[in-house]
């Protein structure tokens, strides 16, 4: 079974979103096996996304994401990581809405940044990823 690292972002959980996108999850055949809402600091949040701290939307998006909590969870089922980025939809809430009309960035997202969620990319993200908010939880 493969896992992945998904978090609801802090404006899906200013929107409310979280009992929608929960219940999305196990509707797709994922297992929740582990959560946290936490607040990330700028620091952590730059971590995070490290491979961007070259890009101009760098400051915008640790901006955004220290503005309120995080919802992380470890999900597992068969093929995960592809599972999950296809229930989240395109980067940009907007191209969502139009041409992935059911997925989760469609229902909650708003644009190319403010895009409620998050999913790993690939098994060595989702390694990092997992173990950054989880520490003893293995990502395999
Ligand atoms: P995530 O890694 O959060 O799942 P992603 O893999 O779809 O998103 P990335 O290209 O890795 O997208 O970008 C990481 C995050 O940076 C995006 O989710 C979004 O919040 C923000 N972002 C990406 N592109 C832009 C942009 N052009 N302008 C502003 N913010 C952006």
């Amino acid at each position: 079974m493969e896992r992945t690292l998904a978090m609801i972002k802090p404006d899906g959980l200013s929107g409310n979103y979280t009992k929608e996108i929960k219940e999305a999850i196990l509707e797709s055949g994922f297992d929740i096996i582990e959560e946290a809402v936490v607040l990330l600091d700028a620091e952590r949040a730059s971590l995070f996304y490290a491979e961007h701290a070259a890009r101009s939307f760098f400051d915008s998006l640790v901006k955004y994401m220290t503005s309120g909590p995080v919802h992380a969870m470890v999900l597992e089922r068969y093929d995960a990581i592809t599972h999950w980025r296809a229930l989240i939809g395109p980067t940009d809430a907007r191209k969502a809405k139009t041409s992935h009309p059911n997925s989760i960035r469609a229902m909650c997202g708003l644009d190319s940044e403010k895009n409620c969620v998050h999913g790993s990319d690939s098994l060595q993200s989702a390694a990092r990823e997992i173990s950054f908010f989880f520490k003893d939880v293995k990502s395999e």
